[in-house]
């Protein structure tokens, strides 16, 4: 391994491995610890890496970035597995006029947003909450973000991958040399194979395309506040509509408790045993001027076309009774505020304080797929917060509608 990748960048000792612990860890990290990472720089070391480790039967776990915090950071599943580690990988290309990008592993969503903004390539990306992690990786775990390209793996077209065997694949059109097309096209003869990659590890990817989004001319920033927890079936079967008609993009919800967490303690409002009571409740959401669910989504495009939308929406929504809208606007170059930038695609590494409960905050997701219908919805709500409160917690609730 030392003399496929070089020395310094085989690792064992335990003062370098300590990167690929899960920082996180529910239970002890030292039960995922790995035996070594190592780093290549290029596909041919990953080929000669996986040579080798084939014949001596040694298992690998693959990271791009191994910023996978909360989800096991780059600790591998099993014991004492090498970590292959792609940070060394950083290259990035974009053709501004098709309006994609190729990454490989080690590009962080910052990366390849300064790369865009050095360029003067008038091209925004959709990223993730925090901006640390890898384009790639995520894309592979079916990560999601804001814009109307907040479905990354539905916006990736083109992948190469390292097989087990060491023979290089690449899917759809990347199989003829030089084809243009590879990141435009998804399809070629026979089945699609990008998806056996995605949340396998099948194979060690080591590249992917990824369409971008042409800046818009005009953005507007939809935020609506609905006050009482029923709202929540008019505020689904209302922007179901107008997901499916193409109105509204990718749009996220979010409950009392998950937008007071991020300014607020619990023991502002309470400091008896077990949930918020009622009464608690509803003297946080007067006092903090915040509804019972808040909505959020971007309207994109030319001004004339966001007017028309916004008008629509508009009409829509003003048939829940109650609801409060607000709108920030903005034209092609304005300076985006922090709290609207995920919505344009541009990374940061400030996260939500989550500080609920007082100290170093922390919260533990269960996220379902459901179905956007209003009445079931409620139903299922109303069936976890009991959930919830009977374990002594409140319901902290977020729901995002991507694809
Ligand atoms: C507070 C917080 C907020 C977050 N918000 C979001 C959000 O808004 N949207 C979202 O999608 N995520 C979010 N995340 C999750 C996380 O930030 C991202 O998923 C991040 O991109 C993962 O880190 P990474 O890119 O370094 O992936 P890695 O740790 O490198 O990879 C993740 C996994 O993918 C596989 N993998 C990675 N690279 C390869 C490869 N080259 N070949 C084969 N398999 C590979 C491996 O199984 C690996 O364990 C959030 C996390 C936190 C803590």
């Amino acid at each position: 391994m030392r003399i496929v990748v070089g020395d310094e960048w085989v690792m064992t000792a335990a003062d370098k491995l300590a990167s690929y612990a899960d920082p996180y860890s529910p239970g002890l990290a030292e039960d995922y610890a790995p035996s070594g990472a190592i780093l290549p720089a290029s596909v041919e070391e990953i080929r000669g890496v996986l040579g080798i480790a084939n014949r001596h039967t040694l298992p690998l776990w693959t990271v791009s970035l191994g910023r996978n915090y909360a989800y096991g950071g780059a600790a591998p599943c099993l014991k004492g597995a090498m970590v292959l580690d792609l940070k060394r990988m950083t290259k990035i290309e974009a053709e501004p006029s098709l309006a994609y990008a190729i990454v490989e592993p080690g590009v962080t969503y910052l990366d390849l947003y300064k790369f865009l903004q050095d360029k003067k390539y008038p091209l925004w990306l959709d990223c993730t909450d925090p901006g640390w992690g890898s384009v790639l990786g995520n894309t592979l775990e079916h990560g999601i973000g804001y814009t109307p390209y907040g479905d990354h793996a539905g916006h990736q077209c083109g992948m190469e991958v390292v097989l087990a065997s060491g023979e290089v694949l690449r899917t759809g059109l990347g199989a003829m040399d030089g084809n243009p097309a590879w990141p435009l096209y998804k399809y070629a003869y026979g089945p699609t194979l990008d998806g056996l990659f995605m949340q396998s590890n099948f194979g060690v990817v080591t590249k992917i395309g990824v369409w971008l989004m042409p800046e818009p001319e005009f953005f507007s920033v939809v935020e609506m506040m609905a006050r009482r927890e029923e709202d929540i079936a008019p505020l689904i079967d209302t922007l179901r509509v107008l997901r499916l008609d193409g109105t509204v993009p990718t749009a996220t919800i979010a409950n009392w408790m998950r937008i007071a967490a991020g300014n607020t303690t619990r023991s502002e409002w309470y400091d008896g045993k077990g949930p918020l009571p009622q009464s608690a409740v509803e003297r946080l959401m007067q006092e903090m001027g915040i509804g019972y669910w808040g909505l959020r989504f971007g309207l994109y495009g030319r001004e004339r076309v966001v007017a028309q939308k916004l008008a629509a929406v508009e009409e829509a929504f003003s048939r829940i009774d109650g609801i409060e809208m607000t709108v920030a606007s903005y034209k092609r170059g304005d300076a985006i505020p922090p709290e609207h930038s995920t919505l344009a695609g541009i990374p940061s590494v400030d996260l939500m304080p989550l500080n609920w409960l007082g100290g170093a905050g922390a919260h533990i997701e269960c996220p379902l797929v459901v179905p956007m219908q209003g009445a079931e919805f409620l139903d299922l709500y109303r069936r976890r917060t009991e959930l919830f409160n009977a374990a002594g917690f409140d319901h902290y609730c977020g729901l995002t509608s991507t694809t």
